[in-house]
């Protein structure tokens, strides 16, 4: 037997090697082996069984080990990965490395437990002749006897006082059968019951609801290939649409895998997931899947997928590479959200790979959202995928009002920039009189954005990469939120030395401020990267906030993500421009997403919340469909507009980084190479640049970026590949080419 190998050893090839006797039974396409390579073995999954063409086989090394005795990679992974490999422009063993977690490529680390059970019950004078001829092996027959299940072999031998000879030689007769357990190490169990645990009972199904769970419970009986959409506004019930038909998928015998953004990943979330979904599957255990994990629980998560004692994993980007096996439902929750996009090797997007992964298994992926992606949406429209609409809130209870501050008009009236209006200051105390409770979302961590002398016009930018720096006034310090440079805050203008020093920006510890003053009884925590560094702060503060024992939260958009405050009846969002006026087609996209879902924060409860939205730019589409959570209004206004420029969804986008110490180089490199693509691809693509990035520089390399526009990355993207590696690169530029990016800057 012959097998062809892709090593995990730092290049994208694939070798062949001879499988011996010993190992044939459990070699198969994606087994984790050991191979020889040069003087060491290295790991490698088998890609292929049979002998290459023209080969001097007498030469071939052997297979040294298999790792698992079931494949690592099984058929539909491995095919995953091979089509990520071509459309991510990533080479096979990368993207292999990515699925296994470190744990399972070791292969080791796992705890073993050895148990015993009967295997064959003894009449009772054979019985009564054990007892005379060897009493301690009588002893251990009759205590396993009566036993429901196997016992631990250590602690059986160790109360009855028996040596361990006695059990082998039961087991030698075929008495007593021993078997190896893995013990699972299981994840957040020790967090259920301390922090703040919601209860979650399932809800009898409203009409909406059902009419998408039987859609989808259809979708799931043809048992092929299909896309659901599912749009639900905020606090339509999405997740019980969810858990419903996940419950129909792991009765139909089918494994599961549920995508949430790693944010949402809180233990609040998780403890109910897996309650309800343990409920639906007795006897089952869902496997949670998080970058948190130790690689001990990790390992025992995949391991129990791979064996098939779990069937449904919970999990952010990274779930997508689950070994679950027979899947038939993946679901997709906030589909639009770019956490699900890797901004590193290899820049893979997890709905688009959930896709296909569903499109490998014959099943049904569910995408969920109450603010779609304008992909997602155009597939649907176009009839790709099945479109699933909740327009009611649970209970008919009402979308909050959204009130728009026009911060030109606040800043005549009050002579100068304030952080707060006068009407989020009114609708702030309106809280505290009535014992409600307040969420001020500013999308900046530190005190203001950036520093201006109004003498000279001087911006104080970091010295490694071409941004302002950010000033931190709880330390008195300006910091760059690139590479985490910083300096003392100056007094004076560095360049031409005036006092008059102002700071342009709104930032959370800024707004933190203006809220301290302008309501100084409100209790007031901060919620940011910065105050949530230490580990557990985040859910003592969530649980602090529940319990009532803050009035007024101010933070980033963490706090955003799929928490349920009954309480809070008032979200301010502070300054709504930031999202809306950077360099990226998606600006209004994200900025009426962002809108939607802080608005979807209020008013959850039985009460009816209020929402204010401070703008410069109060006539911008992104804001005003929002105050109506008018989706199709601002997908209709905005696919217009990507119509017109050839943006996505009507064509992909490819982004082409080039870096390097040397900026000429590396402006001259990007037009050669941009001329060869021109010239070789030029019909199938359409090229942008090469230009400076947004960022020129960052950690003292500098950017230059390259755009292709196309409708076939299938044939660009491996044409691209070849032409890059046969071109004459310097040793100082590297290169990114990242597909469908979410990120422009
Ligand atoms: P979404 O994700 O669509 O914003 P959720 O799934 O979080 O909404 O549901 C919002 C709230 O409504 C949750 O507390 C959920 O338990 C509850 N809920 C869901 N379906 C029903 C129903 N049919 N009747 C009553 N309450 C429901
Ligand atoms: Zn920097």
């Amino acid at each position: 037997m012959i097998v062809g190998v892709h090593p995990l050893a730092g290049f994208d090839k694939v070798l062949h090697y001879r499988v011996p006797e010993a190992l044939q039974e459990t070699v198969a396409v994606g087994s984790l082996v050991r191979v020889p390579i040069l003087n060491t073995l290295r790991l490698g999954i088998v890609g292929e069984l049979g002998a290459p063409k023209n080969f001097p086989l007498e030469k071939l090394k052997s297979v040294a080990q298999v790792v698992h005795p079931f494949p690592a990679l099984p058929p539909d992974l491995l095919g995953l990965a091979r089509w990520m490999s071509a459309y991510y422009a990533c080479g096979l063993d990368g993207i292999i490395e990515a699925m296994l977690p470190v744990a399972v490529r070791n292969g080791g680390g796992l705890k073993q437990e050895k148990r015993l059970a009967v295997a064959g019950k003894l009449a009772p004078e054979e019985l009564a002749a054990l007892e005379k001829r060897a009493p301690q092996q009588a002893k251990l027959y009759r205590f396993l006897a009566q036993q429901f299940r196997p016992q631990h072999k250590g602690v059986v031998c160790r109360r009855l006082a028996v040596g361990p000879a006695a059990a082998s030689a039961l087991v030698k007769r075929g008495i007593l059968r021993e078997e190896t357990l893995r013990v699972e190490r299981v994840a957040y169990d020790d967090n259920v019951g301390h922090g703040e645990l919601v209860a979650s009972q399932p809800h009898p199904p409203n009409a909406e609801q059902a009419a998408a769970i039987a859609a989808l419970a259809q979708a799931l009986g043809e048992k092929r290939f299909g896309v659901s959409l599912l749009h639900g506004i905020t606090g339509s019930g999405k997740t019980e649409v969810y858990l419903r038909t996940i419950d129909t998928a792991l009765k139909a015998g089918g494994g599961v895998v549920f995508l949430v953004p790693e944010v949402a990943l809180t233990p609040q979330t998780v403890a109910r997931l897996r309650s309800r979904l343990e409920a639906i599957a007795p006897g089952h255990r869902a496997v949670v899947w998080h970058s948190h994990l130790s690689e001990g629980e990790r390992l025992d998560g995949w391991l129990a997928l791979a064996t098939g004692t779990a069937r449904v994993v919970v999990g952010a980007r990274s779930a997508i590479f689950a070994p679950v096996q027979d899947l038939r439902l993946i679901v997709v929750d906030e589909e639009h959200e770019p956490a699900y996009k890797q901004d590193e090797t290899p820049r893979y997007h997890g709905r688009d790979v959930a896709v296909m992964r569903a499109k490998l298994n014959g099943a049904v992926c569910l995408l969920g959202s109450a603010t779609p992606s304008l992909e997602s949406f155009a597939n649907a429209q176009s009839g790709k995928y099945q479109l699933l609409e909740l327009r009611q809130r649970v209970d008919s209870r009402k979308l909050p009002h959204i009130d728009i501050v026009d911060l030109r008009i606040e800043a005549a009236k009050q002579r100068t920039m304030p952080a707060l209006s006068r009407k989020l200051v009114d609708a702030l105390h309106a809280r505290l009189e009535r014992r409600e409770q307040a969420i001020l979302f500013i999308n900046r961590r530190g005190y203001s954005s950036a520093m201006l002398c109004t003498k000279c016009g001087h911006t104080e930018e970091c010295r490694h990469c071409s941004i302002a720096m950010t000033y931190h006034r709880a330390d008195e310090m300006l910091r760059c939120h690139l590479c985490g440079a910083q300096q003392p805050a100056p007094l004076r203008c560095p360049k031409c030395g005036a006092p008059d020093i102002r700071w342009r920006g709104l930032g959370t510890q800024r707004v933190e401020e203006a809220v301290r003053r302008m309501v100084p009884r409100a209790r007031i925590e901060r919620m940011d990267s910065d105050t949530m560094s230490k580990k557990n702060r985040f859910r003592e503060v969530l649980a602090q906030f529940r319990a009532g024992k803050i009035d007024v939260l101010v933070g980033t958009q963490m706090i955003g993500k799929g928490l349920d405050f009954p309480n809070v009846t008032l979200v301010g969002l502070v300054d709504a421009d930031i999202s809306m006026h950077i360099p990226d087609f998606r600006a209004n996209e994200r900025t009426f997403q962002l809108l939607v879902q802080v608005a979807g924060r209020a008013g959850r409860g039985d009460r009816a919340g209020e929402v204010v939205v401070q703008t410069f730019t109060p006539q911008a589409e992104a804001i005003q469909f929002s105050r109506h959570a008018d989706y199709a209004g601002f997908a209709a206004a905005e696919l217009k507009i990507r119509r017109d420029f050839h943006y996505p969804p009507y064509r992909h986008l490819i982004h082409h980084l080039f870096r390097g110490p040397n900026p000429e180089k590396l402006k001259f490199f990007a037009e050669q190479w941009a001329k060869l693509v021109e010239k070789e691809l030029g019909s199938r693509v359409e090229l942008r640049g090469p230009s400076p990035s947004p960022i020129e520089k960052i950690k003292d390399e500098y950017r230059w970026q390259l755009w292709y526009f196309t409708h076939h990355v299938t044939k660009v993207v491996p044409e691209l590949v070849r032409l890059r590696a046969a071109f004459a690169w310097p040793d100082d530029i590297t290169q990114v080419i990242d597909v469908d990016p979410v990120n422009l800057m």
